[in-house]
């Protein structure tokens, strides 16, 4: 019997490119490589305008604090580096590389040296952390800090291959085409945390990738067949269909004794173990009804929507919308020119028949139908949650958990009444979090003044 969670919802799949065998795109003359690809602190460039650089080779760090770094996607020579806007509307410094089509690597990167065996946990986490794998499923949170975190506390490892959203089928051809990849990731990661088996965890739309990672597997990985249902993918889903566990409001996944890394990001762990690659490419759904020709394309990081949708045969359609990831949880985009990243799990170009909702000529209004509440993943009153934001009560909100919210859009899809309960649940958590930065910096400024006041005393 598949696997499932509460709540929840079946959306329409749009899986068009399931059957697209994974093509590598030529990188193109440029890449523009952001230098925050990742959740936590940007990297800082270390290398120069008019510096040549390696395949691979690191071209932005963090200093202190979480992140990983960033390489070269190509090798080539640094023509620019210049602030740009991120998908999510950030400002980042970008570095753009002039590329010499010579793909020559950086002369350090080697596989690990010793055998699994004999490789600390310690020695793990530091190359995955030098190799700059980022959770690939769009998450972006640091592979090596998520690992540091889990060692000793988690008793189930996790690997997420729902690829619930609709379009997306990035993971699903990893899964047919490189499951050695993910089943050897699994095994360094497994190796790291001290366990014995890992879960993979894969939506029956996809029962020829179970297949295919059943024959590939021994008794140490286990592939769970999990229900198609949105949002299956979402962490705390996972794992409640995966454990049966509840992962209460506030508490990670470590807190329940389980971790979680997405199928390209454990392949990313086998090539920065066996190949010593470091995370330059990256497997991206280019799908959407404007598309001439819908790919699933391996393309180096820091190549560009616009270079994606010409190497598809360009539009065929007026585009409405460019998204950044999937129609359910993605960043509609305004700029063609913004590169692929670590979490770019997909480019979809979408006309306006997608992107009617809210637009029926009738005004947004709730008629209390109580669906939104009856699919909400994270059990709560999504209804209420907009009553309040409209109403700028923002701590009665808070009471109500909007922070929980994960933003699946599962109340937003269902809803009669065309509200746009995720953007009033947005605005609420943007105003909390807000408040909350507020209240962190007068905590700074009062105990600046106290040591201030003390000083003068001595
Ligand atoms: S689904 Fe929409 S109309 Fe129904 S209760 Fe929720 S907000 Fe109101
Ligand atoms: S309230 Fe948040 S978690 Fe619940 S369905 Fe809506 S977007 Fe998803």
């Amino acid at each position: 019997m598949a696997l499932t969670f509460k709540g929840g919802t079946h959306v329409r799949e749009y899986k068009n490119t399931r059957g697209s065998a994974i093509e590598a795109m030529p990188a193109p003359p440029t890449v523009s490589i952001a230098m925050s690809q990742h959740i936590g602190l940007h990297c800082k460039p270390v290398v120069a305008v008019g510096d040549h650089v390696y395949y691979g080779q690191v071209i932005g760090r963090v200093e202190g604090g979480l992140g990983c770094p960033v390489h070269a996607s190509v090798s080539g020579t640094v023509q620019k580096i210049e602030n740009r806007y991120n998908a999510m509307g950030v400002p980042v410094a970008h570095i753009v590389i002039e590329n010499d089509e010579q793909y020559t690597p950086d002369p350090a990167i080697k596989p690990w040296p010793k055998p699994l065996e004999e490789t600390t946990p310690d020695e793990i986490v530091g190359l995955l952390q030098e190799a700059g794998i980022a959770g690939m499923g769009g998450a972006t949170f640091p592979t090596h800090a998520k690992l540091r975190s889990a060692i000793g506390r988690v008793d189930t490892m996790i690997i997420n291959c729902a690829e619930c959203e609709p379009f997306i089928t990035a993971n699903h051809r990893v899964m047919l085409e490189r499951p050695d990849e993910i089943i050897g990731g699994a095994r360094v990661l497994l190796h790291a945390l001290g366990l014995k088996q890992a879960v993979i965890g894969v939506e029956n739309n996809k029962m020829d990738a179970v297949e295919v990672l059943r024959q590939h597997a021994g008794d140490d990985i286990r592939v769970e067949v999990l229900k198609t249902k949105y949002p299956q993918g979402d962490e705390r889903q996972l794992i409640f269909a995966v454990t049966g566990r509840e992962l209460p409001p506030g508490k990670l996944p470590a807190d329940l004794g389980c971790v979680i890394f997405n199928a390209e990001t454990t392949a990313a762990v086998w090539h920065a173990f066996y190949r010593g690659m470091p995370l330059v490419r990256r497997v991206v759904t280019v799908d959407g009804d404007c598309v001439a020709h819908p790919k699933n394309l391996l393309v180096n990081l820091g190549t560009s929507y616009r270079d994606l949708i010409n190497y598809c045969g360009g539009l065929v359609k007026d585009p409405a919308k460019i998204v950044n990831g999937g129609p359910m949880m993605g960043f509609a985009q305004w700029d063609m020119d913004g590169p692929v990243t670590k979490g770019t799990s997909a480019i979809l170009v979408l006309s306006q028949k997608f992107c009617d909702y809210g637009k029926s000529g009738q005004p947004a209004t709730c008629l209390r139908c109580g669906r939104c509440v009856k699919n909400c993943p994270m059990h709560l009153m999504p209804n209420m949650l907009v009553q309040l934001s409209l109403h700028r009560r923002y701590h009665d909100a808070a009471d109500y958990n909007v922070m929980s919210c994960v933003e699946c859009g599962t109340c937003s899809y269902n809803c009669p009444g065309q509200m746009p309960i995720v953007q009033y649940i947005r605005v609420a958590k943007g105003a909390i979090r807000a408040e909350q930065a507020a209240a962190r910096a007068r905590a700074v400024e009062q105990s600046l003044d106290k040591k201030t006041q003390g000083g003068d005393k001595s």
